[in-house]
């Protein structure tokens, strides 16, 4: 057994995993009690009467090129949401593991250790040194129970980069006792490198990213865990076989085609200048005290009277988010520059 996965939980480990169906789409399927018909409105390639591969393989492929690292080293699931949930439950034992936490952060990584029954721990980033990390916090933080420290980079709300120094001091500190797990579902904004190049070097780094943010495909619930090929079996055996949608593996795949991808790159770009034009023209405004630095899609705002602002947004059509509770500002996503214009005038 990998060092590695003595971490997890040993039920886990000791789990048969579910046989399903066989696959091999050149049979006709009477072994797994469908329909043989498809709807009348059925107008996906493969037919929703029939279930989906039960570990997509060519979707796993497809990932891994995009993100550049071998087809067995990635997992993918219904969202990173998923991933964070598999993670937890694969790792951490009910009533007796812990997981770190580095507030203000994605609110899904607490949840799906309550949701567990693991204990959370908290390691707020360093406000006052632009929300960077807190990396002996972390570590005096970390006890024979941790089984897993969540970072976030870019981070959401804060939308900053944590130090790679940082991550990497972590990651090796940490080598065989703690899982680091990498969440990585803005990087294509920052236009940084991605810690699944260093997959090699660093066995208990899990990377976690999503087709929902830069590829815009939140809807379709893609995300993809990228890790050593060990951890990836052991949460193979703990997602459901058919995780994936037809609907979804469809469009993904059709998303992922060469000129698409282009045509995405080109969005971000997009969204990138207009992240700094909002930031330029939020700037000037009277109630704004301060705009956090942001490489992501979304920028993190002190106001005034945010109340104010909160009631001005709404009253031009537009949603933002009230963030008060965790970082004591609103969180701004960038939009259209329609979108976006409307904003800087509802703002006085
Ligand atoms: N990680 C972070 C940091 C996020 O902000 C979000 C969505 N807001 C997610 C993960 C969830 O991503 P997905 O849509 O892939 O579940």
């Amino acid at each position: 057994m990998s060092d590695i996965l003595a971490l997890a939980r040993p039920d886990i480990i000791a789990l048969q995993a579910y046989s399903h169906a066989s696959w091999d789409p050149t049979f006709d399927r009477l072994h797994a009690n469908e329909l043989p018909w498809r709807a009348e409105t059925d107008r996906s390639q493969a037919g929703l009467n029939r279930y989906p591969e039960p570990h997509p393989y060519e979707l796993a492929a497809c990932l891994a090129a995009l993100y550049g690292v071998p087809a067995g080293n990635l997992l993918p699931g219904r969202g990173s949401d998923e991933s964070i949930d598999l993670v937890v439950r694969a790792f951490c034992r009910a009533g007796v593991d812990n997981v770190i936490l580095c507030p203000p952060t994605f609110g899904m990584y607490a949840v799906a250790a309550r949701v567990q029954g693991a204990a959370v721990r908290e390691v707020p980033l360093r406000k006052d040194r632009g929300y960077s990390l807190d990396t002996g916090g972390v570590l005096a933080a970390c006890d024979a129970n941790t089984k897993i420290v969540f970072l976030c980079s870019p981070n959401n709300p804060t939308g900053n980069a944590m130090d790679a120094a940082d991550i990497e001091k972590l990651l090796t500190t940490l080598a065989t006792r703690a899982l680091v797990v990498v969440d990585e579902a803005y990087i294509e904004f920052s236009g940084a490198v991605s810690l699944a190049g260093s997959l090699a070097k660093y066995p208990n780094l899990i990377v976690l990213r999503t087709l929902s943010k830069a590829f815009g495909l939140a809807g379709a619930r893609v995300g993809s865990l990228i890790a050593s090929r060990p951890i990836i079996q052991l949460l193979g055996k703990v997602i459901p076989p058919y995780s994936i949608p037809q609907l979804t593996i469809e469009a993904v795949l059709a998303t992922l085609a060469a000129p698409q991808v282009v045509i995405q790159r080109e969005r971000v770009a997009q969204v990138r200048a207009e992240r700094d034009r909002l930031a330029a023209a939020l700037a000037g405004k009277s109630s704004v005290r301060k705009i956090w630095p942001s490489v992501s899609n979304f920028l993190l705002v002190d106001f005034a009277d945010p109340e104010a602002t909160l009631a001005a947004a709404r009253d031009a059509k537009l949603l933002i988010r009230d963030m008060r509770a965790a970082a004591g500002a609103l969180r701004i996503s960038v939009g259209t520059p329609e979108q976006n214009n409307r904003l800087i005038r509802s703002i006085s």
